[in-house]
């Protein structure tokens, strides 16, 4: 079968792979339908995670299910299913309390040996550990390219609303305005905010911001902080969700909040550590969480949001591309040229 292989920095090969089976009881063989191309692949394809060459890409993905193993007993043949981007044991203490992405079995797909030698799902095929944790139904009426959205990042966008504690009449701000920070903002709206803005440098990303209700910042024309005080009395936003990881951007997001407000940091740190302005975020009893997302238990009720309509995401694809492009894919991806591509085999 075909997979998108990892060979070397800015280098993704589509190559003919054994078909992977299930092995152990809790497998399920699923045929991909539909695969992501996610910013997190980004840090892969530019040559920052270990482990990865000669592994197969992509975390992302819908399908529909071959084979299960003896021990699945939520799916069956035939079922379609969307996976959640990692796997998770479902039973462990961290499972029962909801936090999956602390299981003690957990590991994501398409990372290679960093994170779990799980298969990578841009490929024709692929295995599905722990499959009645890791994957859910989709139900009818909701297409494979509206699903594929729940298993990564819109659960992380609602993950980052959630945690913001976002109230009704609040004014929010979103840092970023790529695929996450576009799901934030669709998220957090779901909260009954009265403002929500965002903050970007790109012009065609705040637009299309905008377009979903969002309130347009650019960062390279206004000083964000400064550009939010203005509009809120002075004071600040009430929360700020943080969806870049860079070290200005998590700046940003506390500068930008109120005292006694809430920072939701979802962006994947590129660093793994920097100044931590303690003094500030003590006198101005801020809230700052970080983490990424605990997609199990949001699939269902994300998919139940998009089937009444109160979610788009599939709103935000600009590109539709065949496996076999995956070079090209990622070519224009990491070249900030695509908001967001899937693949079909
Ligand atoms: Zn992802
Ligand atoms: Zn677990």
């Amino acid at each position: 079968m075909k997979m998108a292989v990892y060979r070397g920095e800015r280098h993704v090969e589509v190559a003919d792979v054994p078909k992977p089976a299930v092995v152990k009881s809790g497998d399920a063989l699923v045929r991909v339908t539909v695969a992501g191309v996610c910013g997190s692949d980004l840090h892969i394809y530019e040559g920052r995670v270990p482990g990865c060459e000669g592994w197969g890409m992509g975390h992302e993905f819908v399908g529909v299910v071959e084979q299960v193993g003896p021990e699945v007993h939520r799916f069956k043949p035939g079922d379609r299913v969307v996976s959640s981007f990692y796997i998770a044991c479902g039973h462990c203490e961290y499972c029962r309390r909801g936090w999956t992405n602390q299981c003690v079995e957990r590991g994501a797909f398409g990372y290679g040996e960093f994170f779990g030698a799980l298969g990578g799902a841009q490929a024709e095929f692929i295995t599905v550990p722990l499959a009645d944790t890791t994957l859910e139904a989709i139900p009818d009426g909701i297409t494979d390219e509206q699903a594929i959205f729940v298993g990564d990042i819109l659960a992380t966008g609602f993950f980052a609303a959630e945690r913001a504690e976002i109230k009704p009449g609040d004014s929010v701000a979103v840092i970023g305005a790529g695929p996450v920070g576009l799901m934030a903002i669709m998220c957090a709206q779901l909260f009954g905010p009265a403002r929500v803005f965002v903050i970007d440098m790109v012009d065609s990303r705040l637009e299309f911001a905008q377009g979903i209700g969002a309130v347009p910042i650019n960062a390279t024309e206004t000083h964000p902080v400064e550009a939010i005080k203005a509009q809120t009395g002075g004071y600040g936003a009430d929360r700020s969700i943080e969806c870049v990881g860079v070290l200005e951007a998590v700046q940003t997001a506390i500068e930008c909040v109120r005292g006694g407000g809430t920072i939701s940091m979802v962006g994947i740190p590129n660093h793994t550590i920097g100044d931590f302005p303690y003094l500030d975020v003590w006198q101005r009893s801020l809230t700052f969480r970080a983490g990424w997302c605990n997609v199990q238990p949001h699939m269902r009720p994300l998919l139940d949001l998009i089937a009444a309509g109160r979610l788009k995401p599939e709103s935000i694809i600009s590109h539709r591309m065949k496996l076999d492009q995956a070079d090209e894919a990622y070519r224009i991806f990491d070249a900030r040229q695509a908001t967001k591509i899937v693949l079909t085999p």
